[in-house]
C-alpha cells in the first residue's frame, strides 16, 4: 500500500529548517522517498493533500505511565487511585483508555516509565500486535527501589530489595519478562516519600553499588536502564553507576550539570505534570499540599534545567502521566521557557528521544527508510510551540489512526 502526502509545509526534524510544498511517499509502512512536489511519480499511490498542513514525526513520550490515571478524559475527573484499582483488568481498561488519549494528540511512541506486574509489557505487546490502538510502548517494569524506598499506598507500581544481590536478582526478573529498560527509584518523590510528606522532596536511595548491579545486568542482553531522581547527589549516584538516562533530575547543581555532560547521559526532565499538579492537582483529588509542593519544586528545577541546557546536556520531552493537562504539547512549551527554540523543544519530542531509547535507526526523523509515524498538524509548531496541540491526523506505520476518539477541546484550551 502506497500513501503520498502533498503537504504545505514539511518538518522532518533532522533539524533541518521546515520545507514548503514538499511530498513524502510512504511504502509498505516506511518513508520511500521525500521531494518537493510534482517530482514523485507513484500513480497508484493513495493521495493525501494537505496545502495548509505541516507534516511532522510521530512524537514520542519519553517518560510516561500508561497505568497511573490521574485523570479521565472521558469522565471528567476521577479519583487518582489507579494504583488501588483492586481489579487488574480495571487497571488495565484505564490504560487502554490513556494509550487511546496519548495517540490522539500525535504521541506515537512511549517510553512507559514503569508499573506493576509487568502491565506496562503486557500493553506492549498488546498494542503491537494490534489487540488496541496506542503508541508503540517501549517498556518498564515495577520500578525497583530501596527497601522502605516506595511510595506508601502504590506498593503493586514497584518492588523493593537490599543489596546488589537482591537488586541483581530483580533485574533478572525484569529481563526474563521483557522489559526494555530497567527503571531505578533511586530517590523519593518529589512529595518526599507520597501524599504524606515524610521528608524532603527527592531523598536520596539506593547506593552506587546496588544500581550499578542492575545497570550491569540490563546490560548484557542489550537492554537499557533510567533511573528516577531527585536530590543532586541521587543523579550523581544514578551517573556513576552507568544509568543510560535520568529521569526528573530535579535538583541538579553544577557538578551534576559536569557529570552528566563528561558521561554523555541525557535527562528527562518531566516538568508538565508539576506544572498540571499545581493547577489542577486538587481537582483531580490530590490535597492541596500537592499543589503547593509542586509549585515549590518546579520553580527550583526550572532553574536548574535552563543552566542544564545551557550547558549543553542532551534533553528529552516527556510527560510523566497519563492526564491530559499534563499533555507533550505542554511540555516542549515548558522546554522553550528554559530556553530552547520551538524546533529544539520539537526535536526533544522527536529524534532527541528516539536517539535516547535508541530507536533512532526507525523512529524519531522523517528519512527515507524510516517506519511512516507521521502527524499532519494544522498549524506550524516551529511558529508557535503550542500549535503541537493542533493535531488533524495520526499516522502509524503508515496507517491512518481513526480520530478523533475523544473530545480534548477542553484540554487543549486550557493548555493553550
Ligand atoms: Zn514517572
Amino acid at each position: 500500500m502506497k500513501l503520498l502526502f502533498n503537504v504545505g509545509k514539511l518538518i522532518d526534524a533532522t533539524g533541518a529548517d521546515a520545507r514548503e510544498k514538499m511530498s513524502v511517499l510512504v511504502e509498505n509502512g516506511r518513508i520511500a522517498q521525500i521531494g518537493a512536489q510534482g517530482t514523485i511519480q507513484a500513480a497508484d499511490a493513495t493521495v493525501i493533500n494537505a496545502p495548509d498542513q505541516t507534516l511532522i514525526p510521530g512524537l514520542i513520550d519519553t517518560h510516561f505511565h500508561l497505568f497511573l490515571l490521574l485523570l479521565n478524559p472521558v469522565g471528567g475527573p476521577s479519583e487518582v487511585t489507579h494504583m488501588a484499582d483492586e481489579m487488574v483488568a480495571t487497571k488495565v481498561f484505564k490504560a487502554a483508555n490513556a494509550a487511546k488519549v496519548w495517540l490522539q494528540m500525535g504521541v506515537t511512541t512511549v517510553r512507559d516509565a514503569g508499573a506493576g506486574e509487568f502491565m506496562a509489557v503486557a500493553m506492549k505487546e498488546a498494542i503491537r500486535d494490534g489487540y488496541t490502538p496506542g503508541p508503540r510502548v517501549v517498556a518498564s517494569g515495577p520500578l525497583i527501589a530501596q527497601t522502605g524506598g516506595f511510595r506508601p499506598g502504590s506498593n503493586s507500581h514497584g518492588v523493593e530489595v537490599t543489596g546488589a544481590d537482591e537488586a541483581r536478582r530483580e533485574a533478572r526478573i525484569h529481563l526474563k519478562a521483557g522489559v526494555d529498560v530497567v527503571k531505578i527509584y533511586g530517590a523519593s518523590t518529589i512529595g518526599g516519600g507520597g501524599g504524606r510528606l515524610i521528608s524532603e522532596p527527592g531523598w536520596t536511595q539506593f547506593t552506587v553499588e546496588e544500581m550499578r548491579a542492575i545497570v550491569e545486568e540490563a546490560h548484557k542482553p542489550g537492554r537499557l536502564t533510567s533511573c528516577h531522581t531527585g536530590s543532586a547527589q541521587s543523579i550523581k549516584n544514578a551517573i556513576l553507576a552507568g544509568v543510560d538516562f535520568i529521569d526528573h533530575a530535579t535538583f541538579m547543581d553544577q557538578e551534576c550539570i559536569d557529570m552528566l555532560l563528561e558521561t554523555n547521559t541525557p535527562i528527562v526532565p518531566t516538568q508538565a505534570i508539576a506544572w498540571s499538579l499545581e493547577r489542577y492537582g486538587e481537582k483531580m483529588g490530590f490535597g492541596p499540599h500537592i499543589a503547593r509542593k509542586s509549585a515549590e519544586v518546579s520553580a527550583v528545577s526550572m532553574k536548574c534545567l535552563a543552566n542544564a541546557y545551557q550547558a549543553g546536556v542532551k534533553i528529552a520531552a516527556g510527560t510523566d502521566a497519563d492526564n491530559p493537562h499534563a499533555s507533550l504539547a505542554k511540555e516542549c512549551e515548558l522546554l522553550t521557557e528554559i530556553g530552547m527554540s520551538n524546533m529544539e523543544a520539537l526535536l526533544a519530542a522527536t529524534k532527541t528521544a528516539a536517539e535516547i531509547l535508541k530507536l533512532d535507526a526507525s523512529l524519531g526523523t522523517i528519512e527515507v527508510g524510516k517506519i511512516a509515524d507521521l502527524v499532519l498538524l494544522d498549524k506550524n509548531p516551529v511558529e508557535d510551540i503550542r500549535n503541537l496541540t493542533s493535531v488533524s491526523r495520526v499516522f502509524q506505520s503508515g496507517k491512518e489512526v481513526q480520530l478523533p476518539l475523544y473530545d480534548l477541546t477542553d484540554f487543549f484550551n486550557k493548555v493553550n
